[in-house]
């Protein structure tokens, strides 16, 4: 079962926090049929905005990470509560790229660097904290270490793995580490960091071996000692509802709800983007929402 865990070094210096993503992206990649390189580019980028969610402190706020490299796959984006549950979609989840010359998947060169990585931070304050960075590789990883010290000032180190099986394309193992500098941090507990983090297994070479997300943050904090501040689990989890969806289609126009056409069986199907679950609307409850839309609109220009 995917967990993630958190640390902090007793002198205050250093926050760890690892996880292990394996069923989340193999639930995304069922979910939206990943090729290799798309499941190993979705599955980075859900893993890291897992752990990037489980930072946010204030319950109910959530995290919505973007990438937008200009490669084949298009758009990737990932929404995280702040428990670390999340959810994502690729714009071309089937594109393939051949392996590079060192046998890994081209996830660079699928998702693409000509392009930003955005964050997006929101509180339910109704006033979203925004910020973006250029993209360094598009390898995801190496883009969040980038954003961290280019927006938020704080030196970080990202690690994100995801390993599909060579024959069946699955994702087989997941996960990731995020290391951060706490305002208090010495030189000297960088530069002991640093020696670690040189020293460090990739993350699927770690949960290979068996290693657990506590045991992967006691090897990167080697040296320092070590208090475990929470640990729980994790999942892909879309909470979308044919309300929800009501809701978008009351922002159209009256007249479009109307004449929506409408498949073989008499409904429109609306899907969602996140977990492929459909939600079907009849040619009643569309003249409803129609009704609803003309009602609102009505009252918005009074209250303008
Ligand atoms: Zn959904």
């Amino acid at each position: 079962m995917d967990r993630i865990v958190r640390m902090i070094t007793t002198d205050g210096s250093l926050m760890a926090s690892a996880i292990e993503s394996s069923d989340l992206v193999y639930t995304a990649q069922k979910l939206h049929g990943l090729s290799k390189t798309a499941c190993a580019a979705l599955g980075r980028l859900l893993t890291g905005a897992s752990l990037m969610g489980a930072m946010l402190k204030e319950a109910g706020a959530s995290l919505t990470v973007k990438v937008d490299g200009g490669g084949p796959l298009g758009n990737l984006l990932a929404l995280a509560d702040s428990k670390g549950n999340v959810r994502g979609y690729v714009d071309h989840p089937e594109v393939e790229l051949p392996v590079r010359p060192d046998g890994k998947l081209d996830v660079g060169g699928a998702v693409g660097k000509d392009g930003r990585l955005a964050v997006i931070r929101d509180f339910g304050t109704g006033e979203p904290y925004a910020g973006q960075v250029e993209l360094v590789s598009g390898e995801i990883a190496e883009d969040l270490t980038n954003y961290y010290a280019a927006s938020q000032q704080t030196p970080t180190v990202c690690a994100l793995g995801v390993l599909v099986g060579k024959e069946d394309g699955l994702a087989l193992l997941a996960g990731g580490m995020l290391i951060q500098a706490l305002p208090g941090a010495d030189e000297a507990a960088l530069d002991r960091l640093e020696a670690n983090i040189a020293h460090l297994d990739s993350v699927t070479t770690m949960l290979a071996k068996g290693l657990s997300p506590e045991d992967m943050c006691r090897i990167a904090l080697e040296g320092f000692q070590v208090e475990v501040l929470d640990t729980a689990p994790v999942h892909y989890v879309c909470n979308c509802s044919k309300d929800r969806f009501a809701g978008i289609l009351l922002t159209l126009p009256p007249q479009e709800l109307r004449e929506m056409p409408l498949d073989p069986e008499g409904r429109l199907e609306t899907v969602c983007q996140y977990c492929s679950r459909k939600y079907y609307f009849t040619r009643e409850e569309l003249l409803d929402l129609a009704d609803r839309a003309e009602k609102n609109r009505k009252e918005f220009k009074i209250s303008s």
